[in-house]
């Protein structure tokens, strides 16, 4: 059996000739899809028949709530179990500009950043783009909203996933789709490099790239990011150069801060100087407290003392509002338990 909204609305269409059906057929069903039916039986405009060859090829239903939490800001987390019982969180944060889904990509995550909540649940399998998608269609329809920006934010790392993510931002970017325009899309990334280029050589893809940069000097990024062995900040950092001159486009990089260790006006210059002249904006992200963690928050007032030099080098510096974090919903602490352990 194969799940109905891993398809692109032309992928789809060679489904239906496939099984011997007619290519506009696909449009139809598309439309269901995104009109949010979770049953084959509520396409009414479809024949008997022809319900009846997709109940036997495909499922249309791939995840279900098992769980939510409401933040006194608003913010909604989803516990949602797949169909193999597996569990993933995202994330429903409200702004001034409309509604934002924050969607995971992976069950677990591989990347091993000390930081995260996600990374202690160790790394299970990548979802599907379908499943993906339905993280969206799911929350439009649990909290009856319309989303208009989508981050890829969550649990795991997308550029892990290419192909599943690659697919999914299609399907979400399609008008025939959810429609939402790809400048209004995110994906961040720890820094896989390879991957950063492949997706600067994909021009015709307008969607924002992150990087959670969180230090400018080697040692400190491999003590905070494993990957960092692997792909070191210079190389990173010549990716992202490769990327912005191919689509240019601009570049977030997410810092967070961590008292004593990347937060002094020492590490802004360093930053500053690592960033010049870049087209680029950095996102201070005050670090969130996960179970057991070795790293705490820095004051406001190093924060902003943070952003303020950042500007005054002439780097476009912003602070991430914190959304959520009673809920332990904020960044890094997403998990995939029913159990929210994870503070
Ligand atoms: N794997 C992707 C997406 C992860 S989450 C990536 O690494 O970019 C999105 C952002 O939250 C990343 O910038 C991540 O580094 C950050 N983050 C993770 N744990 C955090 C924590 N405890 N506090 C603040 N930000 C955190």
């Amino acid at each position: 059996m194969k799940n109905i909204k891993d398809f692109t609305l032309s992928e789809l269409e060679d489904e239906l000739v496939s099984i011997g059906e007619k290519k506009y057929r696909a449009k139809q069903i598309y439309a269901w899809i995104f009109r949010n039916v979770d049953s084959f039986d509520e396409m009414t405009d479809l024949s008997k028949e022809l319900i009846q060859k997709l109940k036997e090829n495909y499922y249309i239903k791939n995840l279900e709530v098992a769980n939510l939490l409401k933040s006194k800001d608003g913010t909604i987390k989803y516990l949602f179990r797949l169909n193999d019982g597996n569990c993933i969180e995202s994330v429903l944060m409200q702004y001034k500009f409309g509604y934002s889904a924050c969607v995971s990509n992976q069950v677990g995550c591989k990347m091993g950043c000390n930081f995260c909540a996600s990374a202690r649940i160790g790394f299970v399998r990548s979802l599907t783009a379908g499943e993906i998608v339905s993280q969206i269609l799911e929350i439009q329809k649990q909290a009856d909203v319309k989303i208009s920006n989508v981050v890829f934010m969550g649990i795991g790392e997308p550029l892990d996933n290419y192909e599943n993510v690659m697919r999914a931002i299609h399907i979400i970017n399609d008008p025939k789709g959810l429609n939402i325009g790809a400048r209004h899309i995110s994906i961040s990334t720890c820094g896989l490099v390879p991957k950063i280029i492949q997706l600067a050589d994909e021009n015709d893809l307008q969607c924002n790239l992150c990087i959670s940069l969180h230090s400018s000097r080697d040692e400190v990024r491999t003590s905070m990011m494993p990957i960092n062995k692997k792909y070191s900040i210079k190389e990173v950092i010549d990716a992202c150069r490769y990327y912005i001159e191919k689509t240019n486009r601009r570049i977030t990089f997410e810092y967070a801060l961590v008292d004593g260790v990347n937060d002094s006006l020492d590490d802004a210059d360093h930053l500053a100087k690592l960033l010049k002249g870049m087209l680029c904006h950095v996102n201070l992200i005050p670090i969130n407290k996960i179970k057991d963690g070795i790293y705490e928050k820095s004051s406001t007032k190093k924060i902003l003392a943070f952003r303020d030099r950042l500007n005054d080098k002439g780097i476009v510096a912003t602070v991430r509002r914190e959304l959520g974090s009673d809920i332990s919903a904020a960044c890094g602490q997403l998990v995939r338990s029913e159990k929210q352990d994870n503070l």
